[in-house]
């Protein structure tokens, strides 16, 4: 039994990093303002996984989320707790 979790959906995705790249700027452009986190919170917060050990590419094998989708919601947070 392995410890990674992959959402499917991300799992494809990942074999398309421009597709991942304006989906994730769809995604932004789609949240509501009072639910996007500030543009420097989300450089700080990606600045973080990049650096973890728990990140593949742009997916967190702790939750399966892209990082940066998870990282442009204000009131979500780091499933290790890392910011
Ligand atoms: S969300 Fe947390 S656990 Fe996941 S890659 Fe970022 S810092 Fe690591």
């Amino acid at each position: 039994m392995t410890d990674q979790r992959i959402c499917r959906q991300c799992d494809i995705l990942s074999k398309l990093p421009e597709d991942v790249a304006s989906y994730a700027i769809k995604l932004f452009e789609l949240l509501p303002m009072a639910e996007r986190a500030e543009e420097e919170l989300m450089q700080k917060r990606l600045s973080v996984c990049k650096e973890c050990n728990r990140r593949e590419q742009s997916t967190c094998l702790e939750c399966g989320c892209y990082i940066e989708m998870r990282a442009m919601k204000k009131n979500d947070k780091c499933p290790k707790k890392k910011w």
